[in-house]
């Protein structure tokens, strides 16, 4: 039905919950109040009648005024998903985000989370039959549209934060202009927080435009005079100083990821702490936010500053330490102070060297606009920019460019594929993605097996794409089975897909490693993996014994539940589910076949230099200081290319060159590979197998 304002807000002041019959908690109706002053409320007629009159409608907001959570809601309360039977869905490019938004509206909605609202991101699915309102990544959403092309269990899909232009939500706009040209009941909503609003008005058939504006204060900025060499240090130094001498107000720092957020952390409780006794500051309430922080830990951002230590004392004072969830996905009130070292991390993706990679990049102007805004929130701010003026001016991009041009395409290539679209060349995308990226992709794809002669789905492709993680670890997974050790390389896909389970804090960097080196198994990263699992699993008392052992407890649980789902995912795929036996010498050779299976184009020879070479790339790379393998063994496989002044390659196993003519004599073509040290050694493997006749060696499968 068409709903207006004014019946909605009816509804909402009702004394019951249309959804679940029950009486109105006093929270909801405290809450309500709050929401009525959002900006969005007061254009909800005009929102509505855009909605109403088109099919897609672009909204753009200044982060806070309320689009993410009371948009979806609207929503709700104009096609009734209850009764309907078609859900609302709104996309995330975060997955902190997607939970943490999920949660505050199951608050104001006065429903259980996960029941009538929930969320969905990979690997973990909080919704239920009951779900009528679903905040999901935007990768879950196009998984969902490979299996229901239509979207047909939707009436309303919402794509928020499209300005962040990632990789998924670009895909995901495309095919809401296929989808709509077919349904004509199913309504979408493109929301922002800043954007270029003429190109997506336009890209979305002339869509109409609502401007939410802001309510914000005035930030004023500062520069540093000279730039800096450590830019956690100098946030640190920022932070404390700002406590020291700054009125009340809290403090939002912007880092790159986990493992400098916990570090910024754990320096600022200490220094702070020496702050408070000596200079008699306020307390202060550290928190960190970055995207696997557990969802109780995640809602700590929104506790409000301690109380001064003694009444009328020095004001308490909360500091928020958070990756770029915060620039305009989240919003916490109360910031005042904002810190901006001018850095993100970023995919960046070379398609000469097929290496895909998360790189600490500057940042864009239009990024640092974003983090000054979020201290004009309440009142007026201040934003401490930790560059120069000349470099914000000068070397700072306007822009960010979209994922799209900038990523390893396999993954989202094979899923369109699934989807049926197979022109994807002529896919009408925002901004097309460039011809040698879609065809390093094509290549990938065809190498794993997954696309035929004709770049269509093979039956492994088929599989793969079942996975929810990469073509190449789908692979291996699959392949597993030609070697019988699906039990084991289940496992270890597990631990590849969570963070780093090795912890080696600052102050314990020996003990840690000593405790590493007790799971360390000689062939490789890959194997002292499965041992840590395997390990993790025979223990009696998890936590404690995590804690002891310098490993994430986080991780390991989270790897157990991933684990689950990729053996389910298998089991309906029809691969079986073996292990070798375990006294069998081919026990772990066949595992490291399997791991060749899927990463066979991930592989590097030692050249006598000492340095490896990449195989067909060429590129110079180290082994990873976190590897386990102290000898150089002269070819490995290897799972991740890092990034930074030197190129690494991390979580490393040995193999065999004999393993790679055999398992992917495709690949190893060797007429078709530039010369390096390592082709002559398979050019005179290969010359003695066809001198020996064609005989393979068997492989063991006799335990199967
Ligand atoms: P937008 O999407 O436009 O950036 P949101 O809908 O995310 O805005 O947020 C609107 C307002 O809701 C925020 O200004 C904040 O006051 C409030 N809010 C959102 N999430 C929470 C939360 N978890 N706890 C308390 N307040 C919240
Ligand atoms: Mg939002």
């Amino acid at each position: 039905g068409q709903t207006t304002a004014a019946q909605q807000e009816a509804v909402e002041d009702s004394s019951h919950n249309g959804l679940t019959g029950a009486a109105y908690s006093s929270r909801y109706k405290s809450i309500l109040a709050k929401r009525r002053d959002l900006p969005v409320n007061k254009q909800r007629q005009g929102f509505l009648d855009l909605v109403h009159n088109n099919q897609f409608v672009v909204l753009v907001g200044e982060t806070g005024s309320g689009k993410t959570t009371q948009i979806p809601q609207y929503m709700v309360y104009d096609l009734l998903p209850q009764v309907e039977g078609k859900m609302i869905a709104c996309t995330q490019p975060r997955r902190v985000a997607a939970m943490s938004v999920a949660q505050r509206v199951s608050e104001e909605m006065d429903v259980k989370l996960g029941q009538e609202v929930g969320y969905s991101i990979r690997f973990e699915d909080c919704t239920s039959s009951k779900t009528v309102l679903k905040y999901c990544t935007d990768g879950m959403l196009l998984r969902e549209a490979m299996s229901d092309n239509m979207l047909s269990r939707y009436s309303a899909i919402i794509l928020d934060e499209a300005h962040e232009r990632t990789l998924n939500t670009d895909i995901l706009m495309s095919l809401m202009k296929t989808i709509a040209l077919k349904r004509k009941d199913i309504k979408i909503v493109v929301m922002s927080a800043t954007l270029d609003s003429e190109k997506f008005q336009k890209y979305f058939y002339d869509a109409p435009l609502l401007t939410v504006p802001g309510r914000t204060f005035p930030v004023e900025v500062y520069y540093t005079p000279e730039p800096e060499r450590d830019y956690l240090e100098a946030a640190i130094k920022t932070a404390l100083q700002i406590h020291a001498t700054e009125p009340e107000g809290d403090i939002l720092v912007f880092l790159t990821g986990e493992e400098e957020i916990e570090e910024a952390c754990r320096l600022l409780s200490a220094r702070g702490d020496e702050l408070i006794r000596r200079a008699n500051c306020g307390p202060l309430l550290i928190v960190p936010l970055y995207s696997t922080l557990p969802p109780n830990m995640q809602q700590r951002i929104f506790h409000k500053a301690p109380e001064p230590r003694t009444p009328g004392g020095a004001p308490g004072r909360k500091i928020v330490v958070s990756t770029n969830v915060a620039e305009t996905s989240l919003t916490i009130d109360g910031i005042v102070y904002v810190i901006d070292p001018g850095f993100s991390k970023q995919k960046v993706y070379n398609p000469r060297v097929r290496v895909e990679s998360l790189l600490v990049s500057p940042i864009s102007r239009a990024a640092a606009q974003q983090r000054a805004g979020r201290a004009g929130r309440t009142r007026p701010g201040k934003c401490f920019r930790l560059y120069t003026e000349k470099s914000y001016n000068n070397d700072l991009i306007e822009q960010t460019y979209p994922e799209i041009l900038r990523s390893n395409l396999g993954s989202i290539v094979l899923q369109l594929k699934k989807l049926g679209v197979n022109d994807l060349v002529h896919l009408d995308l925002m901004d097309p993605c460039a011809p040698e990226v879609l065809m390093r992709a094509l290549e990938l794809l065809h190498y794993l097996g997954a696309l035929d002669d004709d770049a269509n789905l093979t039956p492994i492709g088929h599989m793969i794409s079942d996975f929810p993680i990469d073509p190449q670890l789908a692979k291996m997974i699959i392949s597993a089975a030609d070697y019988g050790c699906t039990n084991e390389v289940l496992s270890i896909a597990a631990m590849l897909s969570v963070p780093n389970v090795f912890l080696r804090p600052r102050e314990a960097q020996r003990r840690a490693d000593q405790a590493k080196a007790e799971f360390a198994h000689m062939d490789g990263d890959h194997l002292t993996l499965l041992n840590v699992y395997h390990a993790y699993k025979g223990c009696t008392q998890p936590d404690k014994w995590c804690w002891d052992n310098y490993l994430q407890y986080r991780s390991l649980k989270s790897a157990d539940s991933i684990r689950e789902q990729l053996r389910r995912v298998a089991a309906k795929c029809d691969i079986p589910l073996v292990s070798n036996n375990f006294s069998s010498p081919d026990y772990y050779p066949n595992i490291r076949r399997a791991l060749t299976a899927g990463y066979f184009m991930q592989v590097a020879h030692l050249e006598r230099g000492g340095q490896y070479l990449t195989i067909k790339d060429n590129q110079l790379v180290l082994l990873h200081p976190s590897s386990v393998l102290e000898r150089k063994p002269e070819w490995v496989v290897y799972n991740e290319f890092v990034l930074t002044k030197r190129h690494y390659i991390r979580t490393v196993s040995e193999v065999r060159p004999e393993w790679l003519l055999e398992i992917a004599p495709h690949y190893y073509d060797l007429s078709s590979f530039p010369p390096c040290e390592g082709k002559r050694v398979l050019e005179k493997l290969a010359l003695r197998n066809a001198v020996v006749g064609d005989k393979k060696p068997k492989k063991d499968r006799s335990e199967k």
